[in-house]
C-alpha cells in the first residue's frame, strides 16, 4: 500500500484516555491506514516532540449559517476542531418555510443569514455546495420546528399540530439528524410542557438518537430542570445531553456538584445521560431572550457586557454599568432604551454568572464533553471561547491547573463525542478510522483569545487534517475545503 502521508515519532494521543505512545501514523486517502513502522508516504512529516491526537469535537456549535457563509471556519478550525454539532438550543435552519415565520433568536445566533430550509436534506444541498473547511453533523431544532408548525403563539400545539411537529423529526432523523435539540428558555420553545417534547420526540426511540437540552433553568431551577430532562428522557425512552451545564447565579454557585451526582446516580440506574460544558465562567446569548422589559433583573444586568449591538457598535465590549455611569443613566433605563434600539433582537449580551469552582467540577467529570457555544459574528466583541476553547481545555485546565492528563481532555474532546453523536469512524486515532487529526505542541498548545480582544487564533497548532487533507499549517487555513455532512450512526 502505498500512503499519502507519513507522520513520523508523533506522540500519540490516541481519544482512548490511555496514556500516549510514540509511534507513526501513515494516512492514505481519508483513512488512517497503517499506525507503526511503514514506507515513507509521499509526503513525510518529522513529528518529534509534538502529540497527535483525533481532531476535536464541538459538541455544542452554532455554525449552521456560518458553515455556509464562512465556510473557511478558521475559527474553529484552528482550535483543532474537525468536526461540529449543529443546530443546538433548539435553534436551526431547518425546518422552515422559504420567506415563512423563524424562532426570534436565529435572528441573532445567525445574524446577516436569511435563507432558511425546508427540511434537513435542503441544508446538506447547501452545505455540499458551500464546502466547508470541518464536518458537521446536525441536531433539529424544537424553536424551529415549533416556529414553524404553530408559529410564534405561546400556546399549546394541538393534537394535529404535535403529530406535524412529530413527522418533521422524523423526517429529519431519515435525513441524518443526530437528534433533537430544545430552548427551553427561549421563544417560542419556553411555551413547551414536557409532554409536548416527549410526542415531540418520540422517534429518537427508534433511532437510538440524542435529545439535547438548553434546560428550563441554570440557575435557580437548574436541579428542577435536570430532573425535568431525566422525565422527558425516560419518556421518550432516548438517550440525553444536557447543554452547557453551569449554575449561573452567585446564590447557586456549587449546585452543579449535585447536579452531577443525580446524574451519575440516575445513569447507574439505566438512564443514558452526558452532558457539555464550555471552559470560562460567562456565557452568552441574544439578550433580548434574558429580561422582561416590566422587570428587569438588576443582578443580571451588572454581570452583562456587550459582545455585538448592531444599532450601537460604540457599546460593543463594554460593561452595561461602565456604559450606563458614562451616561448617566440607571442600569435598568440603559437595559430597556437597548433592547428598544431597532434590531435589538441581534444583540449579543455575555453575561459573567459562574463559578471557576463550577467550571473546573465540570471539566474534571469523565461524562462532560466540551462545547464551545460559540456565536460566530463577523461584527462586536464576541465571547472569547468562539476562538479558544479548545486549546484552553487543555492549555488551562490540563497543562496549567493540573485537573486533569492531556489524554483525559484529548478524550472528552474526540472519542466521547464522536460516540455520542454517532460520528461513527472518528475520533480515535485507529486504523482504518478517518484521518481528521491535529499535530500540536503540547508544551506551547495555548488560546490566545481574551473578552477584550477575542478574535484572536490560538498557538502551538501545526497541522490539522480534516479527511487525510492539510486544513490548516501553522495556524493559517489552507484552501482545501474537505468537510463532509454526517449522518447520524448510531
Ligand atoms: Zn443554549
Amino acid at each position: 500500500m502505498t500512503f499519502d502521508l507519513s507522520i513520523r515519532e508523533a506522540l500519540l494521543v490516541d481519544g482512548s484516555g490511555e496514556a500516549p505512545r510514540i509511534s507513526d501514523v501513515h494516512i492514505a486517502g481519508d483513512r488512517i491506514a497503517r499506525i507503526g513502522p511503514g514506507p515513507s508516504g509521499t509526503r513525510e512529516i518529522v513529528a518529534r516532540g509534538r502529540a497527535l491526537a483525533p481532531g476535536f469535537v464541538d459538541v455544542h456549535a452554532h455554525d449552521d449559517a456560518a458553515l455556509l457563509n464562512a465556510s473557511d471556519m478558521e475559527f474553529k478550525l484552528l482550535q483543532g476542531v474537525t468536526s461540529v454539532v449543529i443546530g443546538n438550543c433548539g435553534f436551526s435552519l431547518a425546518p422552515l418555510r422559504p420567506g415563512g415565520a423563524q424562532p426570534p433568536g436565529n435572528a441573532s445566533l445567525f445574524p446577516g443569514f436569511g435563507e432558511r430550509f425546508r427540511d434537513l436534506a435542503g441544508y446538506r444541498r447547501a452545505f455540499a455546495a458551500a464546502r466547508p473547511a470541518v464536518n458537521a453533523i446536525s441536531l433539529i431544532g424544537h424553536n424551529a420546528i415549533r416556529s414553524r408548525v404553530v408559529g410564534d403563539e405561546e400556546r399549546e400545539p394541538t393534537a394535529a399540530e404535535l403529530g406535524e411537529m412529530r413527522g418533521h423529526v422524523q423526517r429529519a432523523l431519515e435525513q441524518g439528524a443526530a437528534g433533537l435539540s430544545t430552548g427551553l428558555i427561549y421563544r417560542p420553545g419556553r411555551a413547551a410542557t414536557s409532554q409536548e417534547i416527549i410526542e415531540v420526540g418520540r422517534p429518537l426511540a427508534d433511532y437510538g438518537a440524542v435529545y439535547a437540552t438548553h434546560m428550563r433553568s441554570e440557575g435557580d431551577r437548574l436541579l428542577e430542570s435536570v430532573e425535568e430532562t431525566l422525565s422527558i428522557a425516560e419518556g421518550i425512552g432516548c438517550r440525553a445531553q444536557i447543554s452547557h451545564h453551569k449554575s449561573g447565579g452567585k446564590r447557586n454557585w456549587g449546585k452543579v456538584k449535585a447536579s452531577l451526582a443525580r446524574i451519575d446516580a440516575a445513569n447507574a440506574a439505566g438512564a443514558d445521560v452526558t452532558l457539555d460544558a464550555y471552559p470560562y465562567v460567562a456565557g452568552s446569548g441574544p439578550m433580548i431572550e434574558y429580561f422582561d422589559l416590566g422587570a428587569i433583573d438588576l443582578i443580571l444586568a451588572e454581570a452583562i457586557q456587550v459582545a455585538s449591538c448592531p444599532a450601537c457598535p460604540a457599546y460593543d465590549g463594554r460593561r452595561l454599568t461602565e456604559i450606563a455611569n458614562t451616561e448617566g443613566l440607571g442600569l435598568a433605563e440603559l437595559v430597556v432604551k437597548i433592547l428598544r434600539l431597532p434590531g435589538a433582537e441581534r444583540t449579543v449580551a455575555i453575561t459573567f454568572l459562574m463559578a471557576e469552582e463550577d467550571v473546573e467540577t465540570n471539566l474534571r467529570h469523565p461524562l462532560v464533553m466540551v462545547g464551545s457555544d460559540g456565536l460566530p459574528n463577523p461584527e462586536g466583541r464576541p465571547h472569547p471561547r468562539l476562538y479558544g476553547t479548545f486549546p484552553r481545555v487543555i492549555s488551562e485546565y490540563s497543562r496549567k491547573r493540573g485537573l486533569f492528563s492531556l489524554a483525559f481532555a484529548v478524550s472528552k474532546m474526540s472519542r466521547l463525542p464522536c460516540e455520542r453523536f454517532g460520528l461513527s469512524s472518528r475520533g480515535r486515532i485507529e486504523e482504518g478510522f478517518f484521518a481528521d487529526l491535529l499535530l500540536f505542541d503540547p508544551d506551547l498548545i495555548t488560546d490566545c483569545a481574551t473578552y477584550a480582544e477575542p478574535k484572536q487564533s490560538p498557538i502551538g497548532i501545526d497541522l490539522v487534517l480534516v479527511n487525510g487533507e492539510l486544513a490548516s499549517v501553522g495556524g493559517r487555513t489552507t484552501d482545501v475545503r474537505a468537510g463532509r455532512f454526517l449522518h447520524f450512526n448510531r
